[in-house]
């Protein structure tokens, strides 16, 4: 997979780009990614590559041209990738857009800064706007990089197993499972004994059961009967009835 980042701020997605397991995966060329800075390609011999907005507004909005500039330098002779724009006016990303995405062979992603980018731009390159929270941040870099890490895990070869991925939360529409390590006991508090059992169709059953607790207790707007199969709208109906007797 190949992701272009045409951002203001390229060191700043660098660093982080450069490390960990995204690092990694970078170094074992599982994906390839460059960060584009959107003021090289600017017309303006000053190097500026923003404006006042006509809405007088005050603050400072980036100007179409060195983004599309940008846009057709790192695109010029291939198809065009899909192409995102981060923005707290897109749909908020979820796990299921997130796998969507890492099936794709290239994205670029476009970030704002100041007060935003200039509307027509938007409308001649993007394919989709993506928000990562119903909250303003100062720029695009954060959520691309948020996008980037949550696509990045997903490819073949970057987390050992795919049940890494398959168990955690959001994954299959519920929150994990609670994990526990090494030592057995801990401040009075013991690791529960079905995880020391070594039994596996038991400890399958527990995950499932807590997953289901864990979701019904902090995310319940996350719980879709529709998709849940008869023997988990069993337990969660226990789950129910359990909390109310409480
Ligand atoms: N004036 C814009 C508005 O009200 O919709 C907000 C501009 S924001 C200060 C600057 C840039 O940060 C945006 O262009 C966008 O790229 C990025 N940004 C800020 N919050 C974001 C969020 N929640 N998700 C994705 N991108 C965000």
């Amino acid at each position: 997979m190949r992701i272009d980042i045409a951002t203001l701020f390229p060191d700043m997605c660098e660093v982080y780009l450069s490390e960990s397991i995204v690092g990694r995966a970078r170094n074992k060329e599982i994906f390839t990614v460059n960060c584009h800075n959107i003021r090289d390609y600017t017309e303006d011999k000053h190097r500026r590559v923003d404006d006042t907005p006509y809405s007088e507004r005050q603050g400072m909005l980036m100007q179409a041209q060195p983004i599309y500039n940008c846009f057709n330098s790192v695109t010029n002779g291939r198809e065009k990738p899909y192409t995102i724009y981060m923005s707290p006016q897109g749909t908020p990303l979820r796990q299921s857009k997130v796998v969507e995405l890492s099936q794709k062979d290239s994205i670029f992603i476009l970030c704002g800064h100041y007060e935003g980018v200039d509307d027509r731009v938007i409308h001649k390159i993007v394919d989709e706007e993506i928000s990562i929270g119903d909250y303003v941040l100062t720029g695009g870099e954060l959520p691309a990089l948020v996008l980037v890490d949550a696509i990045v895990r997903m490819l073949d070869g970057v987390l050992s197993k795919a049940d890494c991925y398959e168990d955690e939360s959001h994954f299959n529409g519920l929150l994990e499972y609670p994990q526990y390590t090494r030592p057995e006991e801990w401040e009075g508090m013991k690791v529960p004994e079905v995880l020391l059992s070594g039994h596996h169709a038991n400890i399958k059953k527990w995950r499932l059961e807590k997953s289901l607790e864990n979701t019904l207790k902090k995310r319940p707007d996350l719980l879709n009967y529709n998709n849940l199969s008869e023997n988990e709208k069993d337990i969660v109906e226990q789950l129910k009835k359990s909390n109310n007797k409480l």
